[in-house]
């Protein structure tokens, strides 16, 4: 029997019910206005009052209106089909409810979270009796490319008996495929599909590994000098117009993970809309296909209630998750936290908690904290490995990373790629500004010579700053070749252009060839006699590496660079 509950206070999206049996944190709670049925979850409990969220607009509630509690938290419908998919913080699919409703969603209007009109070739893996675990599969269909497992739900707990498995065979979500029984006699039916309640994180795997491989971006600037590992986190500040999108694209095509699940959570509609739109035209590298073959985008936007922009990056992180458990490598990408943050601030605000800094809620640092943790490198219950990589981006207002969202998130995670509006003025793209970032990861570049680049591009910008004053007579023909070699490092190593076919994207093993050959020509004892005759080697050096860029890997016309390259440098060399 159902809780019910009686509507006692309404303020904007926060409604106060009054309830006559048990309720729960989190739990999810209907209210009744007329035939409709508003959705909400229960955020504070206090005596016979629960405090509510309501996921839609509250217009037309009144005190008196009825309610009733579902005992069950919010969560997500997880099994095949959710590859591809464009869903909302809740996981509707967004065009199926346009297809179904218009532009203007009903309140109200719910349809099933995965398609019911597909069937799945379901091929057994279990038999009959055998004793199986939360998280161990029953049996697998194929979902895109992958071989998508179909599990014993991780909420199984203990060992449970497969009483029954279906024979291989095509299956709809609603078709049972199986029953089990559980350690204390208790049975179930088995699906494809099953809930999962997206603030617990999930855990149906052997254990966590500290994140030591690389991912591997094809960015040189960060696979080099400011790595990502798998399994780790990394945080961008996204000031407008300095190359967000377009590195987003970027790292979903490239980067060497299998599945890219995006948390577009907008401050105005239109950027969530250029996600939508952009998304899908974009095709995969590695297939040819679209990439949203392995794409699942999530998003909201700030027209939407609080409770559900709030719930959206959970909604997402569970998703990657559940891909993790697949044994596969996932890729979230959260866009941008700090339009999630404000829903927090937004609701402790309604709920009159005392304030922290900034008006965001005192515990902002632990929510932030949780929600990275969620990220993560696994050794699965079969022994194979699964990772979920996060990147979020905060939108710092007027670019102060003193402010409480971006301070919160630094402090836990493990690479900051440090976008500058005023290297994207000056056109240099990646605009990751490399003397502000950093990382804690392993990359392409060893340790010890990352830390000498970093000292290269350092002194070049101090002699740059410098000629800047006293100018180029002033300064010593030593210095000089320094900030030329700063430049040079700059300009063919740290930029690359998203738009080139060829230099879009550099593996590592020509990354780990392009560093050594740049490397080499900054140990050349290159000893030019003047500024000019410096200035016209170097910008030699420059072509030829820039033309080495452009070549195809492999190609002769790299060969070619490379071989008139090292012709020039033992010319030169004093
Ligand atoms: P944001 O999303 O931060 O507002 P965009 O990603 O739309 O900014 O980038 C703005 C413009 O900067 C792009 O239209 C493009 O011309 C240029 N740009 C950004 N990143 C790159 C890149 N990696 N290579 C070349 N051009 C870039
Ligand atoms: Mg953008």
């Amino acid at each position: 029997m159902n809780t019910q509950g009686v509507v006692t206070g309404i303020n904007a999206s926060l409604v106060k019910v009054k309830f006559d049996g048990m309720v729960r944190q989190n739990e999810i709670c209907y209210l009744h206005l007329g035939g409709t049925q508003l959705k909400s979850e229960v955020i504070r409990i206090k005596g016979d009052q629960a405090e509510v969220q309501v996921f839609e607009s509250t217009k037309g509630l009144r005190p008196g209106d009825s309610a009733h509690f579902t005992g069950e938290l919010l969560s997500v419908e997880l099994g095949p089909g959710l590859l591809g998919q464009i869903f909302d913080g809740l996981q509707n699919p967004l065009d199926q409810i346009a297809k179904e409703t218009g532009f203007f969603t009903p309140r109200g209007f719910e349809v099933p979270k995965l398609s019911r009109a597909n069937s799945w070739a379901f091929t057994p893996t279990t038999f009959k009796k055998e004793k199986l675990i939360g998280g161990q599969p029953l049996g697998f269909v194929q979902e895109k490319a992958f071989k998508h497992q179909i599990f014993l739900p991780f909420d199984c707990i203990g060992t449970w008996e497969i009483l029954s498995i279906a024979p291989a065979g095509d299956y709809h979500l609603d078709q049972s495929i199986g029953h089990a029984r559980g350690p204390h006699g208790e049975q179930r039916d088995l699906f494809l599909s099953f809930q999962w309640p997206v603030k617990r994180p999930i855990q149906a795997f052997m254990e966590r590994l500290a994140p030591s491989k690389p991912l591997i971006t094809q960015i040189r600037l960060v696979d080099g000098l400011f790595p990502v590992a798998k399994g780790g986190t990394y945080c961008i500040p996204g000031p407008f117009g300095a190359g967000k999108t377009v590195l987003q694209q970027l790292t979903s095509r490239y980067a060497e993970v299998d599945v890219v699940i995006i948390a577009a959570c907008g401050e105005r509609a239109n950027e969530v809309v250029e996600t939508i739109y952009e998304f899908p035209k974009l095709n995969d590298p590695k297939t040819g296909k679209s990439l949203m073959e392995r794409t699942i985008i999530v998003c909201n936007t700030s027209s939407m209630p609080v409770a559900a922009r709030e719930s959206s990056v959970y909604t997402a992180v569970t998703l990657a998750e559940y891909y993790r458990q697949q044994g596969l490598d996932v890729l979230l990408l959260a866009d941008s936290t700090s339009r999630w943050a404000q829903a927090l601030r937004e609701r402790s605000g309604r709920l009159e908690e005392i304030p922290g800094e900034e008006a965001f809620p005192a515990y902002l640092e632990s929510v932030i904290a949780a929600f990275y943790e969620r990220a993560g490198l696994v050794r699965l219950l079969d022994g194979h490995l699964g990772s979920v990589t996060i990147g979020g981006t905060v939108s710092p207002a007027g670019g102060n990373f003193e402010e409480p969202v971006t301070k919160a998130t630094l402090k836990v995670v493990g690479a900051f790629h440090a976008l500058s509006r005023e290297r994207s003025d000056a056109r240099k793209f990646p605009a990751i500004d490399p003397l502000e970032s950093w990382s804690k990861y392993q990359g392409v570049i060893p340790p010890e010579a990352r830390a000498g680049i970093n000292q290269l591009l350092h002194q070049a910008k101090q002699v740059e700053q410098m000629m800047k004053v006293v100018g180029e007579e002033g300064t010593s023909q030593e210095d000089f070749l320094l900030y030329l070699k700063g430049e040079l490092f700059e300009r063919v190593y740290l930029q690359q252009n998203a738009f080139d076919a060829v230099d879009a994207a550099c593996n590592s093993e020509r990354q780990t060839f392009a560093y050594n050959l740049i490397k080499q020509v900054i140990d050349s004892p290159l000893a030019p006699e003047t500024k000019d005759q410096a200035r016209a080697l170097f910008h030699q050096i420059r072509q030829h590496l820039l033309d080495f860029n452009a070549a195809p890997w492999g190609s002769e016309a790299l060969k070619t660079q490379v071989a008139q390259l090292q012709e020039l440098l033992t010319q030169e060399a004093a």
